[in-house]
């Protein structure tokens, strides 16, 4: 079986990959051991932002009550029927994913592929031949951070549940900690976080990280900042967690949301001459070559910046590099993302202790209001949900250095401001835009003085 180019993974970054080469005219297969779609689509951003939909009404009734509105009885959350729709909603995308491979020419091979030497990867009894391999498996939750967290639930399960647990205790407060615990909050579920820094999210600006602290203690989620249990043992109906001095704490159900490990163990790697890193990841060059001739690796396998539009630019780059006329490469330097809980989060460029850090002198712009939805609800509003906004500009060159938001549609909103600060824009072109009125995006145009200078 010759083809140009063989991708090992049908997630996100390989499918963009095969679909970008198979559109340059290249011969094209893509193996998949799992469903089609990989971790963004079936067990990861869609169903996630789907149940934190479902977590937003909880917030929505009780506003609705202020704004006017009778609602009968006491409005409750069935899983089950979450879980049936959630299930349709995946199957369906991953139909769309086969059909849009199938329809760009490129062939699927299902099962588990391994490399068999250069040039060589292996599917079953089947070996497919090609110039080009991209290594694209992606990553899979971390079981073993603590002992006895291997038979906890990750997000994979949690997204397949059909009944939700009245108590939980979530390990570790990165992206999908923090998600996760806001969301199971506002569908009933009693959470307890347990993680080991001072406040969550650890990487984003501190002014997110204790709001994001402030807004998880809002909606009834108890937080407990440097504990790690020593162990967790398994009951007969739920777990224990060894807390240490001779504390334990009884819990329904625990979440092990300690970090993510790339997908590199049974992949043949050592047939080409390659060995993963320590933390598991393919190391890359900029042009995404490995170590190995014809041998190259994107998204979560990286270990670069795992999120799925990093993994989809990089699928596309390769793909242009290796059978397009304009080679390039992806440019990682600022990259926004986004955390969903309620408020959600987003941000792009630095964090402002990286900036201390760094000795950078800057200009910082911060605002913090009660949104107008809120406000109108006075006392009948539901706690926390207050926008905090920061820009960081450089002092030397006045340009836009980063741009921190908590609050409703910060991710929509950031997603916009990302297209100024990648085309490098200065508080002077954000000051002499006019704002949208009435909106919260239009604080970002309205931040006149500094409240502090860094250093
Ligand atoms: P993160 O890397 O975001 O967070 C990992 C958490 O586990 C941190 O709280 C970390 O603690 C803790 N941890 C790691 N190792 C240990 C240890 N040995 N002992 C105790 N605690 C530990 O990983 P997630 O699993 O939340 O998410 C994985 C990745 O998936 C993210 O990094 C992100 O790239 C991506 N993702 C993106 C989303 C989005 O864009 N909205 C949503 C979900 C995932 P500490 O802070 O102390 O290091």
């Amino acid at each position: 079986m010759e083809f140009d180019l063989v991708v090992i993974g049908a997630g996100s970054g390989g499918v963009a990959a095969s679909r970008r080469a198979a559109a340059h005219g290249a011969r094209v297969a893509i193996v998949e051991a799992g469903r089609v779609g990989g971790t963004c689509v079936l067990r990861g951003c869609v169903p996630k932002k789907l149940l934190m939909y479902a977590a937003e009404f909880d917030d929505t009734f009780a506003q609705a009550r202020g704004y006017g509105w009778t609602i009968a009885g006491v409005p409750d959350f069935d899983m089950a029927v979450w879980q049936a729709a959630k299930s349709a909603e995946t199957a369906r995308l991953e139909g769309i994913y086969r059909r849009l491979l199938e329809g760009s020419g490129v062939t699927l091979f299902e099962g588990a592929a391994r490399l068999d030497g250069p040039q060589r990867v292996r599917v079953g009894d089947e070996t497919l031949a090609a110039p080009h391999i991209v290594l694209a498996t992606g990553s899979s939750p971390i079981r073993d951070t603590v002992p006895g967290l291997e038979d906890c639930a990750t997000s994979n399960e949690l997204l397949d549940l059909d009944a939700l647990p009245p108590h939980a205790a979530v390990i570790g407060s990165g992206y999908i900690a923090v998600e996760f615990a806001s969301a199971l909050a506002r569908l009933g579920v009693q959470v307890l976080m347990y993680y080991r820094a001072e406040l969550p999210l650890r990487g984003f600006d501190p002014m997110l990280r204790a709001a994001a602290a402030a807004e998880l203690q809002a909606a009834g989620v108890e937080l407990h900042p440097g504990v790690l249990p020593r162990r967790v043992r398994p009951l007969l109906d739920g777990f224990a967690l060894e807390l240490g001095d001779e504390h334990v704490l009884e819990t329904d159900w625990v979440l092990n949301a300690t970090g993510r490990r790339p997908n590199s163990t049974g992949l043949g790697l050592e047939t080409v001459g390659l060995a993963p890193r320590e933390d598991g990841a393919v190391a890359v060059d900029a042009a995404l070559r490995t170590g190995a001739a014809g041998v190259y690796a994107i998204g979560d396998l990286t270990q670069m910046k795992n999120l799925t539009p990093v993994a989809i630019a990089q699928g596309r780059a390769l793909a242009d590099m290796l059978f397009g006329s304009a080679p390039r490469e992806v440019d990682l330097s600022l990259v926004a993302s986004a955390v969903f809980m309620q408020p959600p989060i987003a941000s792009i460029g630095p964090a402002e202790d990286e900036l201390v850090a760094a000795g950078r002198k800057a200009r910082v712009f911060e605002t913090e209001f009660r949104p107008m939805k809120q406000a109108f609800l006075g006392a009948v509003a539901p706690a926390g949900q207050r926008t905090r906004m920061k820009l960081l500009v450089d002092a030397a060159s006045d340009r836009v250095l980063a741009a921190h938001m908590i609050g409703a549609d910060a991710p929509e909103i950031v997603q916009s401001l990302a297209v100024a600060l990648s085309a490098g824009a200065t508080k002077a072109h954000f000051d002499r835009t006019l704002a949208v009125h009435p909106t919260a995006a239009e604080e970002f145009v309205l931040m006149r003085e500094p409240v502090r200078m860094l250093p």
